[in-house]
């Protein structure tokens, strides 16, 4: 099949590929280079009204399609993911700026395993039943729940997009999907992957547009009745806000501010190479991200001198060449909101051990957004610097003396997604795990994802799971019925 990306990108319809009822469109830039090189629809209530009638006409007849033709068709999207992977990978390198290496090796390859991954999973995944007395039994249905709505961030575009369509598609739901409007090349290619693997019209609907317009016309629609939603803890608590007094299910995967947590006694080499990448991997642009670095006082010194050193060393520039790990930043604005929180770390007291400035790497990619990995010390808990999401290449170093101080460091911000200790005493690693404030932890290592296990956070990073069961329990409803015999 051929992947084209045209000027004007459509919204996948019904399974047409259609343009905004308004005639409106949006830029989409280009962030290595500044330059527009497509547009999006700028899709309205209307567009997201005629998404959900098309949904609504095959609503039933996807839910009753049986298990095996599910998995044969979703299957067969993944199929053409890994086939298109090349094409995929560049169009999300250009869309987003983060190194091709990187959309070859995560992205585009996870896209196609969380395809396959709900596949499969529908295929084993069994309801419960519960004998009682001797007399009754109880068995749970769990029925798709009809139409909901999928709307995913810029950072990880179609690996996330792809982690809530997928569920929902294999548990036998119609989906009215928005990606981020900063990067939806990918989402627009998905559309002709979905129709050309036989996913029958109007069970995947994909609409562009902004989040205040598109984004709130997904969440108010009466005809969708869940929102799986993955972006910031701002637009998370309006989108509760709209959802809630109508009783919509919701899954909402928010902002984070992870501690890595580095006892003295870690393997220093394994921590340092790993806290390298947790620290700037697609610039910091990960909600995984360890962006508020602990470290045990006996080992500071040694840490701050090799981290510095090694972060210094990482090359920033043009997104599609191998030698460089830093891309752009994914948009002008977002550019502008580092440099700004970079700003508030100087005039909070912070002092900036290396990075700190934009870049400018010259020829076309002069008006590119491009930012220095940075590192800054200096600063407590309860400045902005550390509790406020950056989502940046920036992170700060913070000593602690013993377990407790790093617990209440850790523990010290709104957020509670992930975390990652450092240490070879298992038993303190389990110890500060079981009370660190997160819904993921990882111990001597980051980003191991099995996607079987429940993804989230607690606090202001969100409500619910996503992942394996968890995911296919949210996109059905449990229904129970007692039978007395
Ligand atoms: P964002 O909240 O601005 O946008 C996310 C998506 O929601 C976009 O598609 C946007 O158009 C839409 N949107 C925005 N406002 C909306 C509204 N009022 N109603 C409906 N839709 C709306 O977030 P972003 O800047 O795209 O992404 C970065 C954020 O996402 C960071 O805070 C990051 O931590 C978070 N994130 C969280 C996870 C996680 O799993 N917890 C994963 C990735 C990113």
């Amino acid at each position: 099949m051929q992947l084209d990306i045209p000027y004007h990108l459509e919204n996948f319809i019904g399974g047409n590929f259609i343009g905004p009822l308004s005639g409106q469109f949006i830029d989409n830039i280009n962030p290595a280079t500044g330059a527009v090189f497509a547009q999006i629809p700028n899709s309205n209530e209307k567009d997201v009204d005629i998404a959900v009638q098309a949904a609504k006409k095959v609503q039933h007849s996807w839910a009753a399609t049986s298990l095996e033709q599910r998995f044969l068709i979703l299957n067969k999207i993944a199929a053409l993911i890994d086939e298109n992977s090349e094409v995929l990978a560049q169009a999300e390198t250009k869309d987003n700026g983060k190194p091709l290496w990187l959309s070859r090796k995560v992205d585009i390859y996870r896209a196609a395993a969380n395809f396959r991954f709900f596949a499969t999973g529908i295929m084993h995944f069994a309801s419960e039943s519960h004998a009682s007395e001797n007399k009754y039994i109880n068995y749970t249905l769990r029925q798709p729940i009809g139409i909901v709505g999928c709307i995913s961030p810029w950072n990880l575009p179609l690996y996330l997009f792809t982690w809530k369509i997928a569920p929902a598609l294999a548990a036998g739901n119609c989906v009215i999907a928005k990606p981020s409007e900063v990067t939806p090349v990918t989402a627009f290619l998905l559309g002709k992957i979905a129709r050309e693997a036989g996913l029958p019209d109007g069970v995947l609907n994909i609409v562009h547009g902004e989040g205040a317009t598109c984004g709130e016309a997904i969440v108010k629609h009466p005809g969708i009745k869940a929102i799986s939603f993955t972006g910031s803890t701002r637009a998370g608590a309006q989108i509760a806000s709209i959802a809630a007094p109508v009783f919509k299910k919701l899954s909402l995967e928010l902002g984070g501010k992870n501690p890595n947590i580095i006892f003295a006694d870690c393997d220093w080499e394994k921590m340092l190479k790993t806290t390298l990448q947790s620290s700037f991997s697609n610039q910091g642009q990960i909600c995984l991200c360890g962006s508020r670095i602990l470290i045990e006082a006996s080992v500071y010194e040694k840490f701050k001198k090799k981290f510095v050193e090694k972060t210094k060393a990482l090359k920033t520039g043009d997104p599609m060449q191998p030698e460089n790990q830093q891309g752009a930043i994914v948009s002008k604005i977002h550019f502008e909101k580092i440099m700004h929180a970079i700003q508030l770390a100087k005039d909070e007291g912070g002092k900036l051990l290396c990075g700190g400035n934009s870049i400018n790497p010259g020829g076309d990619f002069a008006n590119g957004y491009f930012i220095e990995p940075t590192v800054i010390e200096g600063l407590g808990p309860g400045c902005k610097t550390n509790t406020d999401e950056i989502f940046g290449p920036v992170v700060t170093l913070q000593a602690f003396n013993n377990v407790e101080e790093a617990l209440e460091l850790a523990n010290a911000t709104q957020y509670g997604l992930a975390c990652s200790i450092w240490t070879s005493n298992i038993s303190k690693a389990n110890n500060v795990a079981s009370r660190i404030e997160a819904g993921i932890v990882w111990i001597n290592c980051w980003l191991q994802r099995d996607l079987r296990t429940p993804f989230g956070g607690i606090k202001n990073s969100g409500i619910g799971r996503e992942g394996g069961w968890e995911a296919l329990k949210f996109f059905t409803e449990a229904k129970n019925v007692c039978i007395e015999y």
